[in-house]
This record gives C-alpha cells, structure tokens and sequence, in this order.
C-alpha cells in the first residue's frame, strides 16, 4: 500500500467533520513531516501511576516500548486517550527490571526469590535494597493477564544488560533519582526473562526490540537459538553499541537482512559523529530504523524532531542518498515491514 493510502486509512476517523481543505492540508502536513522513531517511552513513575501521561502532538510514527508493569499502565491509558494515532505499542520487561519477575515455580518469600536474582555489593547493601522491593511478579500471569496481541506491535523492551547496577532504591524511576549501588542481576536471570519474551514473540509472529550492553555473544546465540528459526520474527537491535566485527560476521552474515534492523540514536550512535556514520555505512539501507529512546512524556515535540531530523541527514549522508526525502521515506517503509506492514 502507498504511504498516502495508508494515511488516508489511518487519519479516516479524524477527518470527519472537516472541510475538503482542512483534510488536504492535514494529509500533506504528514506527508511532509513524518519521521520515525522506533523505540521510545513514557517515563517510568511510582506517583504518576495512575495519570495518563501527556505526549505532545508530533508528526512522528513511534512505537512505545514497555519495560515494566508500571510504565505498561501508563501506555494503557495513553491508548484509550485520543493522541494515540501514529503511536504503536511494545510490551516487555527491560533487563534493568527482570529482577521483579519470576519464571517457573513461585519463591519461597519475596526475600528468597532477590537473594536468588541479585548478586555483588555488601550484605547490608543487598539487605537494603530487597527492603524497598515490591514482591515478585510472576511473568507467565503477568503476559496472560496484559498481554494482547491485538493492541501489540511488537516485543521490547526486551534484552541483556551486563554493566547494569541497581539504583539504591531498588529499581530505576525516572523521577526518582538515587545512586547507584553494586548489586546486580544475575546474567542468567536476565536470561531467563529475555527467553520467556522470545517465546512470546515467536507464538505471536511479533517483532522484538533488544537491548544489550556488553555481551555480544551471548545475545547472538541467544536470538541465534530462539528467534532465527522462526522466519515471521524480525529482530531490531536499537543503539546497536557493539562492534562493527560483530554487527558484520555474525548479524549480517547470519539473519536475513529483511528481518533485521539496527535502529539508531543520536544520544547513544552519534556521541561522536565518526563511528555513527561508520556503524549507518556497514549496514544495508533497509535494515535502517530512526529512534529518540527518550520518555515522549518529558521531552518537547521540537526536540524529538530535532534528534530524528538530524538521524535522517547523517542516513542521507552515510549512503550518499539523493536527498533527506529520500532518505526518510526509506526508513519510514523500513519501519512498516518491522511492523508487519
Ligand atoms: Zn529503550
């Protein structure tokens, strides 16, 4: 389907009750204007918990991951709220939140199920932090009770987090700042998680976004494993930070390219522009998707179009495209297909 067609579908609804001119206007406004961005959130919050958050209006296509109960309450009520039509929804549980989850048999006590997650930092350190700990959340319940395949686009925020280290508060808030400690979660419970996510995305054919920090391949094997067999799975790693080696002789080399993406951050890819550019030329223009990774809920429209703008000239520049047009059509059909479209 044509993108005008897709938009003239998809902005049907609003449409109703405007003038021929008032629609026009509106069409070619998105036509002119719409980015990408791939990955990003609300801000995960014990106290705003039940406000809807307020995302601005922004001629933006996005897909809101989840990371944890908390931030996945609020994506549901910004989906009942009217903003919502350019916007997709993730469900998963980020890394830095697979300790409040569990998989197979229920703990003992919540006490039991941390001492078995967490590891490093002193006795009292970890004392502290299981003190503050909500108990845990049994992740089978948790997808059978929340997730629905109808609502949801794809699997993410989903991943492996090896430089990860526990605020002292338990787990990280975005309005709660507090420093970090030196409890971790156990790399193979992190596993665990990631693995039971994997399986949910293979039952529903859904596409995943990936996280990972510091263990290349481990998490090559892992998606090797449990997401390459299945051919309707697309696999996005959004701001790719391992090397370029990796990137070329095991994820290029092994995954088809129509089912992998790399989405990029200017935060994350583009600290420097060098490596950003090197990282944008090793891979083929359509495994290219464009992400902020910021909480929409804190950050102004003008600065979520800043970052995607700036994504799509260094596109244009690192494949010598012909225009910036050109450059953002491609990744706006690039992020159809990870869709399904
Ligand atoms: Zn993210």
């Amino acid at each position: 389907m044509t993108i005008a067609k897709t938009l003239v579908l998809r902005f049907w609804k609003k449409w109703k009750g405007k003038t021929l001119n008032e629609q026009i206007e509106q069409l070619v406004t998105l036509m002119d204007d719409l980015y990408v961005d791939a990955h990003c959130h609300v801000t995960t919050s014990l106290e705003r918990r039940n406000v809807t958050p307020k995302i601005p209006e922004a001629a933006i296509e996005r897909c809101f991951m989840s990371n944890n109960t908390f931030d996945w309450h609020q994506i549901k009520l910004m989906k009942s709220s009217n903003n919502m039509d350019l916007s997709s929804i993730g469900f998963g549980v980020h890394p830095w939140y697979s300790h409040l989850y569990y998989t197979g048999e229920a703990p003992a006590t919540t006490q039991s199920h941390y001492l078995q997650v967490l590891q490093g930092g002193t006795a009292d350190e970890l004392e502290q932090i299981i003190a503050q700990l909500p108990p845990p959340i049994n992740l089978s319940e948790y997808i059978a009770n929340e997730f629905d395949p109808v609502r949801v686009c794809c699997v993410g925020e989903i991943g492996l987090d090896k430089l990860f280290r526990l605020p002292k508060n338990g787990f990280y808030q975005g309005d709660q700042h507090a420093p970090l400690g030196r409890v971790r979660v156990r790399m193979e419970h992190q596993v665990q998680i990631f693995k039971a996510l994997c399986a949910l995305a293979v039952r529903h054919s859904l596409p995943v976004s990936i996280h990972c920090v510091k263990c290349p391949s481990l998490m090559y094997d892992l998606c090797k494993e449990h997401l390459l067999p299945h051919a309707a799975v697309k696999i996005c790693l959004h701001s790719f930070t391992g090397s370029l080696e990796t990137l070329e002789s095991f994820w290029l080399a092994k995954f088809p390219h129509e089912r992998l993406f790399v989405s990029v951050s200017r935060y994350i890819n583009f600290k420097n522009t060098e490596p950003g550019i090197q990282l944008l030329q090793k891979l083929p223009l359509k495994c290219v998707l464009t992400e902020t990774d910021f909480t929409w809920d804190t950050t102004e429209s003008d600065q979520l179009l800043q970052e995607l703008e700036f994504l799509v000239r260094q596109i244009a520049r690192a494949h010598e495209l012909d225009s910036f047009e050109v450059a953002k059509g491609a990744i706006y059909q690039n992020f159809q297909r990870f869709k399904g479209h």
